[in-house]
């Protein structure tokens, strides 16, 4: 399944898209259209973040719009620019689910969200608008709105449980987290061979999709085939994720959508909500309910931190005395850190961006990793950058 496209009409062939691709997956000649090799993209979305090259809306061929927008899967009333790369969209989709009365729909939102979608209706960067997003799902028409970071929460519990398994059974070391798909997919392609260094943990909005099907219609008394799941993510590489044919274990599919945060603000846009002047609304309970750890999973390191508090909590049975494990935050790039628990060392390394992976994979390769444990987020700076986040328009257009 495709994700992310290159408009061969729009394309400029500026290559910014080739510079920031981590896969190598763009190919072309500088001033002719760029194409995507659908064999190496892993769906990051790095090249829609980048690319200025774009027809505005008010361009006098509204009948190309038009066509342009129903091949994108996009709402007809979007007023941005339309860019040469592009996801497939989901918001007609959802739309139309929210629509049919005979489902239950639940929504969950990743961290990363409710830090950016401020942006789209003009509001400082980096307000954080968790209350005033949870009251748009509402008015959207979602009966439930639950929040990944009680997903996240899970996943760590999972994923340390995992590493502490495997350094005291001797198993498959280092381990890499599951929790970036564009990360999962690079292995696949690229390192397959290492793929039994992957936890086997699912993504937090996958295990959450799994709970919200099963437990979560159990709450509500309703039939789990009659639940629909959106997960509003940062990310466009979910959109693939959520359409892995594993993802349905429970007997259901985890996720049905996924919308990116920019799809979620056009749908906000579209149904005349005034986004400022809603009230601050809580997430529903029980599956809205979080701690700090699953809060930090949008930026990269947070894993990490997350895995290492509840690492220690499980190896010593006491509580941490200082959450905050500064040693593991990272900006962008790669850090390494070897951390005592107990009588334990826990050699880490976190990655932010794909591109330096590469290195510590081959390191892997060839036997010489000297570390035990590796997060890696695809995106520069972890998920707050994902290809799905608000997108910057320069633009002289109009
Ligand atoms: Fe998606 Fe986050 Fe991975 Fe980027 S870093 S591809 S936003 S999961």
């Amino acid at each position: 399944m495709q994700v992310v496209y290159i408009d061969q009409d729009l394309c400029t062939g500026c290559e910014r898209c080739k510079e920031v691709c981590p896969a190598d997956a763009i190919s072309g000649e500088y001033g002719k259209p760029q194409a995507i090799d659908a064999n190496k993209c892993v769906f990051c979305g790095q090249c829609i973040q980048i690319c200025n090259a774009f027809v505005s809306n008010h361009a006098k061929d509204n009948l190309c719009i038009k066509k342009k927008k129903k091949e994108r899967n996009m709402l007809s009333s979007v007023k941005e620019p339309l860019f040469a790369a592009y996801n497939i969209g989901h918001a007609p989709l959802v739309k139309e689910k929210l629509r049919d009365k005979s489902l239950f729909k639940m929504v969950q939102c990743a961290p990363s969200v409710r830090v950016s979608i401020g942006e789209d209706f003009g509001l400082a960067y980096g307000t954080v608008t968790p209350g005033k997003m949870a009251a748009a799902l509402r008015r959207l028409g979602f009966d439930r709105v639950y929040d990944t970071n009680f997903g996240a929460d899970m996943t760590i519990i999972e994923e340390v449980s995992e590493l502490i398994k495997r350094m005291s059974e001797g198993a498959t070391l280092p381990m890499f987290t599951s929790c970036c798909p564009a990360w999962v997919k690079y292995v696949e392609y690229f390192y397959p061979a290492l793929i039994p260094h992957l936890s086997t943990c699912k993504s937090p909005h996958q295990m959450q999709g799994a709970l919200m099907k099963t437990y979560g219609a159990k709450i509500d008394n309703v039939d789990p085939g009659c639940v629909y799941t959106v997960s509003v993510m940062p990310c466009t590489a979910k959109k693939f994720e959520c359409q892995r044919p594993e993802m349905e274990d429970s007997g259901y599919r985890d996720v049905d959508a996924v919308l990116t945060t920019r799809e979620l603000a056009y749908l906000i846009k579209e149904a005349g909500i005034d986004f400022k002047a809603l009230p601050e609304e809580n997430f529903d309970a029980p599956l809205g309910d979080y701690t700090g750890a699953g809060a930090i999973f949008g930026a990269a390191g947070g894993v990490m931190e997350a895995a290492l508090r509840t690492g220690y909590e499980f190896i010593t049975r006491n509580t941490i005395p200082k959450v905050d494990i500064e040693e593991v935050r990272i900006g962008t790039g790669v850090k390494r850190q070897n951390i005592k628990i107990g009588d334990r060392e826990f050699r880490v390394v976190i990655v932010a961006g794909l591109k330096n992976a590469r290195p510590l994979l081959e390191q892997v390769k060839e036997g010489k990793a000297d570390f035990d444990f590796m997060e890696v987020m695809a995106c520069p700076a972890g998920c707050i950058s994902g290809g799905g986040q608000p997108k910057v328009v320069i633009t002289t257009d109009n």
